[in-house]
Parts: C-alpha cells; structure tokens; sequence
C-alpha cells in the first residue's frame, strides 16, 4: 500500500488538537440582568455566573492566600449587589473585573473561569473527578 492510501482511522474519536483551545475560548460574553454574566465558549457551552459567585470566587492573592490555598474572603463579607463595572481582556487568556466594592486586583484566567462554571454539567463532571481523584 503506499503511503497515501494508507487509513486515517486512527484519527477518529480522537480530540481534536483544537478542542481544549475551543473550550478555553470566550464566543460572547453578556450580562444576562443586573446579578448575572452569561458567558459562551468556543465549543458552545454556557456558563452562566452569579456576580457574587464571582466575586466570592475571586482568585487573587488578596482574596486566597497564596501558600495554603485557604480563601481569606468569606462570602457573608461580599456584599450581595455586587456588581462588575468594568470587564478588561487581559491578554487571550484572562479577564480582570473591576467590582463595585472597588476590589480589582483579581484576574480570572479563561481556564479558570472554565473550572468553576457552577452549571449542573460541569458540578457533576467535578464532583466525579474529585471521587475518581480521592480513590487514587
Ligand atoms: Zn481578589
Ligand atoms: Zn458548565
């Protein structure tokens, strides 16, 4: 057989090398009302965050301390209407909100964001890997 007739069937039911970037990439970002941003990805999934699940969620060295990983800000010191006032693209792969308790310093890498997507979907898949993960 010469090389060119040679199958491609390895091929098939692999990722494909540009799902992860696809996964990783914002299609659109809207605020869906006055607590909420929904946000699509490259692959068509939709994360839908509550304003102050992102905020409690912040990942910024203020906010978790960077040796342990305990997170310093507890979620009854976030106030309920915080709301985002401004969103900046920080490079291709991250965001930086400014929030209205004046907090900015966080910035929400994309992989991040993708992580703690809070739809039923994404807890389960977390809740499985984190089974799968304690088992080992
Ligand atoms: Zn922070
Ligand atoms: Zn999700």
């Amino acid at each position: 057989m010469k090389p060119s007739e040679q199958p491609l069937r390895h091929l098939e039911g692999q990722p494909r090398p540009d799902e992860d970037a696809l996964k990783l990439e914002p299609r659109d970002v809207k605020r869906v009302d006055a607590a909420t941003l929904e946000w699509t990805w490259g692959d068509g999934h939709v994360s839908t965050y509550r304003f102050k699940y992102l905020r409690v969620s912040c990942p910024c060295a203020a906010c978790v301390d960077e040796w342990s990983g305990k997170r310093r800000v507890e979620v009854s010191q976030i106030a309920e209407d915080v709301v985002i006032r401004k969103f900046e693209p920080v490079g291709a792969y991250a965001v930086r909100f400014e929030w209205s308790d004046g907090h900015n310093t966080g910035l929400y890498s994309f992989r991040f964001l993708r992580e703690i997507c809070p739809c039923s979907e994404c807890q389960a898949r977390r809740a499985a890997e984190g089974a799968k993960g304690s088992e080992a």
